[in-house]
């Protein structure tokens, strides 16, 4: 599965944050041995109200969500890079995430400690972030020094690897994370193969205080510009807020949202963000037995989409057919769609969309 790291400075929120996701009745808590230190990880089921509906109207027996993993990375603090606190393991476990999750601390309140002594959840972003470009700095040389004997026998990947080293490093030297560094379809390979920290997609956790999660405050607002100067997402939530709702039974949950004025859990909103952030879509399966939802990269061919259910499916592909999810619901069903022709057999070079409702064929 898809992971997501959630980073940030101590006492900013991650934990609470962390056992809100955890604790959600349809979030498995985990903890396994993880490099050498054990940080929490946490299986959550992606919230998407399609789903239901899809069950309801092919009278599926379950449904079944996509997932995703967050991973509880705590003890990034400034210096991590020097080896401070607990620092390289930690920077080792940024390395192993998809994307990063910056819980940022947006709420002022006296009796937590702030490490720096103010609340200033920009200045605590750069913080981090120059963390990680040092160690992007320290890596890059590392490699390059690894490059020398093989660039001196002509290997033309470590040639392309050499120049993709010399542009990250040229960023990071100017203060840009490697993320700024356009790279072509050619080299996305072996810029990914660098694996570099600061290339990670960010998405900016705002944790306001329990009586402005539905509106936020100037910190947030200030997080949110900075996020889209960068091209990064950002959400508001309240981290204790969240670790209330995800403790009471599902029936209460509404209640307690509505005087709060939330319309949705804001952990929904960071989930679904976290999604987007990765560039994930969803296509769906129904039938009698389960609905279920299936998590695919943007852009995915019918086979490579199949192949998520069971490789055999991608090696043996025939064909697909499938129904729009809109068409599905509204017309009642597979075989109403069919009788309407809203479903379509697709052949191996179809691209999924988000919400397609498939069958495949296949020789498997
Ligand atoms: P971590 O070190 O980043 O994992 O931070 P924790 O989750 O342990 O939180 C540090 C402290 O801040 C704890 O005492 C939390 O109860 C408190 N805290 C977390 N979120 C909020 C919030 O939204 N409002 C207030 N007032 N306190 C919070």
């Amino acid at each position: 599965a898809l992971s997501i790291g959630i980073v940030g400075l101590p006492n900013v929120g991650k934990s609470t944050l962390f056992n809100a996701l955890t604790k959600t009745a349809s979030a498995q808590a985990a903890n396994f041995p993880f490099c050498t230190i054990e940080p929490n990880v946490g299986d959550v089921a992606v919230p998407d109200a399609r789903l239901a509906k899809l069950a309801e109207v092919a009278g599926s027996k379950q449904a079944v969500p996509a997932r995703i993993q967050f991973v509880d990375i705590a003890g990034l603090v400034k210096g991590a890079s020097k080896g401070e606190g607990l620092g390289n393991q930690f920077l080792a476990n940024i390395r192993e995430v998809d994307a990063i999750a910056h819980v940022l601390r947006c709420f002022e309140d006296g009796d937590v400690t702030h490490v720096e002594g103010r609340v200033d959840p920009v200045a605590d972003a750069e913080t981090i972030e120059t963390e990680l470009m040092i160690a992007d700095l320290e890596g890059i040389e590392r490699r390059a020094a690894n490059l020398v004997r093989k660039l001196k026998g002509g290997d033309k990947e470590a040639k392309l690897q050499q120049a993709l080293l010399e542009r990250a490093k040229a960023a990071l030297e100017e203060g840009r994370p490697a993320r700024t560094v356009e790279v072509s379809q050619d080299e996305a390979k072996a810029w990914r193969g660098l694996q570099l920290l600061t290339t990670k997609p960010v998405l900016y956790v705002c944790n306001v205080a329990e009586d402005e999660a539905g509106t936020g405050n100037a910190h947030s607002a200030a997080v949110e510009r900075m996020a889209e100067a960068q091209g990064a997402g950002s959400v508001v939530i309240s981290a204790r807020i969240e670790e209330e709702i995800a403790q009471l039974p599902e029936e209460e949950q509404a209640d307690f949202l509505e005087t709060l004025g939330l319309e949705e859990p804001g952990l929904d909103r960071l989930i679904r963000a976290g999604y987007d952030l990765l560039g994930l879509e969803t296509y769906f399966t129904a039938g009698p037995k389960e609905a279920r939802a299936w998590t695919i990269p943007r852009g995915t061919t019918a086979p490579r989409a199949a192949g998520v259910i069971h490789g055999d499916f991608e090696a043996k592909f025939i064909r697909a057919e499938t129904v729009a999810y809109d068409d599905y619901v509204t017309l009642g069903g597979e075989a109403p769609a069919r009788d309407a022709g809203r479903l379509r057999a697709e052949g191996k070079g179809y691209v999924v969309k988000d919400g397609d409702v498939m069958n495949f064929l296949h020789g498997a």
